[in-house]
C-alpha cells in the first residue's frame, strides 16, 4: 500500500517505511493514499471470522505487500497466543452498555492489541539489517508498559520510554519499571506527557540525531498502531449485525476513536463515535466549537487521557479538509505560530457527521464507577469510565458500545476510593510488588534526553 503525508502528498512511502519513521517528514502524520472500502457481500464474509482471522484480513489490507500473508498470519497468531481469552476480547452486556473489554493482554490495557503485533513487525521488518534500532516512546502511562512488554529483550532493539515524573499510576509504574531487561531504559520527566511528547517529536524532527541513532518511534501516531486497532471495531459490530451501533470512546491522543473512523471509511455501518474526555478537553471543545486550543495538562483520575495536544487529530483534519495538504500545513503552522486554529461551521458539521463528544470531569468518573458497581455488580476503571458517562449523548435505542480500554486493577487507588471493593490481582501482574524498580528521574529539556541516550549506547 502506498501511504502519503497528511503535509505534503507529493511524498510517497510504502509500509515498511512509515512503520520504522512513525513520523512523517516536516512534522506530517501518515495516511494511506487509498484506503480500500469493502462491499457488502465482503463484510458479510468477515462477519464469520475468528478475531485473529479477521485481523490478518483487515491488516494485511495495510501492509500488503511489503509483509506477505502467510508470514502475517504467523506474527498475528503469535502476537495473541498469550492474551487472556482466546478471542483476544470480551463482550459483556451490563444494563444497556455493551462493555468491549480490550485489556485482556499482558499489561491491562487496550494497548497491548496494537503493541503485540508492532513488536513482532519490527522483528520481521528489520530482519535483514544488522542497524540497531532505538525506540523512544513517549507515554502517559499504557503505551510504555505495553511497548516494553512488546518489546523487551527483542535483539537488535533499544526502547526509551519517558513518562511524566509522578504524574501515572504506581500500578502504571511498576509494570514499566520492573521488567529489568538490559536493552529497556526507564526515563521519568519532570514535567506532562505533553512535554514528553513534544521531546520525542523534537527528537524525530532532528534528521542528524534520528538518523545517528537508527530512532524509531511506536507512539500512537504510528499507523501500524492505529491499523491494528480497526479490528476490534469490526469484531463488536458483528456481534450486533443489521442493529443501529455507535462505539463509545475513551480519548487522548485520538488513535483508538480515530481508527473507528477508519473501520466507518471501510464500509462499516457505524452510527456515531463518541469522544470521551475528561477535564483535559480539548478533543470536546473542537468538537462541539471548533476551536482547537491546547491548554495546560491537568492530572486527573484518568491519567492516559491526560493529553491537550492531540495528535491524532490532524488525520481526521486531513479528511475533513478534504485532503488538501496545503491546508493541513496552515493550520498546523497557526497552531504553532498563534497557539490555536479554528474550523469554520461546515467543517464542524463535516465532523459531526460522525463523531459526538462529550467531557466527563474526576468527580462525575468516581460516581460513575460507584454507580456501575452497586447496578451490576461489575468494576470498571476510570478512563471505561468516562466513556459510559459520555454515553448518555445517545438518545435512542441503538446498541451502545463502550470500549473498555482498561482493567481496573491498574487503577487500584481510584477504584477502591470509588467502591470501596477489593480487587483480585490479574494473574498477568500477581508478583508485580515483590520486584525492584529501575528508572532515571530527567529535567524537561530535549538536550538532556539527547545526551542521556547516547551515553547508554556508546
Ligand atoms: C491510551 C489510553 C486511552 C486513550 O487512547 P488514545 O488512542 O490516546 O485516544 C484511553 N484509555 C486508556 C486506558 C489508555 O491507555
Amino acid at each position: 500500500m502506498e501511504y502519503l503525508s497528511t503535509r505534503n502528498k507529493k511524498l510517497s512511502f510504502n509500509f515498511k517505511e512509515i512503520f520504522l519513521r512513525g513520523l512523517a517528514p516536516e512534522g506530517g502524520l501518515f495516511i494511506p493514499k487509498n484506503i480500500k472500502r469493502y462491499n457488502k457481500s465482503e463484510i458479510q464474509k468477515l462477519s464469520k471470522l475468528s478475531y485473529t482471522d479477521l485481523a490478518i484480513e483487515i491488516i494485511f489490507e495495510f501492509c500488503n505487500p511489503e509483509i506477505n500473508k502467510n508470514i502475517l498470519r504467523n506474527l498475528i497468531k503469535k502476537s495473541y497466543k498469550d492474551f487472556n481469552k482466546k478471542e483476544v476480547i470480551d463482550i459483556k452486556k451490563l444494563g444497556n452498555i455493551n462493555l468491549i473489554e480490550l485489556y485482556h493482554g499482558p499489561t491491562l490495557a487496550f494497548k497491548d492489541i496494537a503493541m503485540q503485533v508492532l513488536g513482532n513487525m519490527y522483528d520481521e521488518l528489520n530482519i535483514s539489517s544488522n542497524n540497531k534500532i532505538n525506540i523512544v516512546v513517549a507515554t502517559s502511562g499504557d503505551t510504555g508498559s505495553a511497548a516494553i512488554a512488546a518489546l523487551n529483550d527483542r535483539k537488535n532493539i533499544n526502547v526509551f520510554v519517558l513518562h511524566p515524573h509522578n504524574k501515572i499510576s504506581k500500578i502504571q509504574r511498576k509494570i514499566m519499571t520492573t521488567i529489568g531487561s538490559n536493552n529497556v531504559y526507564n526515563i521519568a520527566i519532570k514535567g506532562t506527557f505533553d512535554d514528553c511528547q513534544k521531546i520525542v517529536k523534537e527528537m524525530f524532527a532532528d534528521n542528524t540525531f534520528r538518523e545517528k541513532i537508527n530512532m524509531s518511534g511506536v507512539n500512537s501516531i504510528n499507523w501500524a498502531r492505529i491499523v491494528c486497532q480497526i479490528v476490534y471495531y469490526f469484531y463488536s459490530y458483528f456481534k450486533f449485525n443489521n442493529k443501529k451501533v455507535n462505539f463509545v470512546v475513551p480519548t487522548g491522543n485520538f488513535g483508538d476513536v480515530f481508527a473507528g473512523y477508519v473501520a466507518k471509511k471501510m464500509g462499516l455501518p457505524i452510527d456515531k463515535l463518541i469522544v470521551a474526555t475528561n477535564e483535559n478537553d480539548i478533543l470536546e471543545r473542537v468538537i462541539n466549537t471548533g476551536e482547537y486550543k491546547p491548554g495546560k495538562v491537568k492530572p486527573s483520575l484518568s491519567p492516559s487521557m491526560d493529553v491537550q495536544i492531540s495528535s491524532n487529530f490532524e488525520r481526521l483534519l486531513f479528511y475533513v479538509l478534504n485532503e488538501d495538504d496545503k491546508k493541513v500545513l496552515s493550520f498546523m503552522n497557526d497552531l504553532k505560530s498563534k497557539g490555536s486554529f479554528s474550523l469554520n461551521q461546515e467543517q464542524i458539521d463535516i465532523i459531526k457527521e460522525d463523531f459526538s463528544a462529550k467531557k466527563i470531569n474526576d468527580d462525575e468518573t468516581v460516581e460513575i464507577i460507584k454507580k456501575f458497581s452497586n447496578d451490576y455488580g461489575f468494576i470498571i476503571d476510570p478512563h471505561t469510565a468516562t466513556a459510559v458517562g459520555a454515553s448518555k449523548v445517545i438518545k435512542d435505542n441503538s446498541e451502545i458500545l463502550v470500549l473498555g480500554t482498561a482493567h481496573p486493577y491498574k487503577f487500584l487507588e481510584t477504584v477502591k476510593m470509588a467502591t470501596s471493593q477489593e480487587i483480585e490481582t490479574p494473574k498477568q501482574i500477581e508478583h508485580l510488588m515483590d520486584k525492584k524498580e529501575k528508572y532515571d528521574i530527567l529535567e524537561n529539556k530535549t538536550t538532556d534526553i539527547k545526551n542521556y541516550i547516547l551515553e547508554k549506547l556508546s
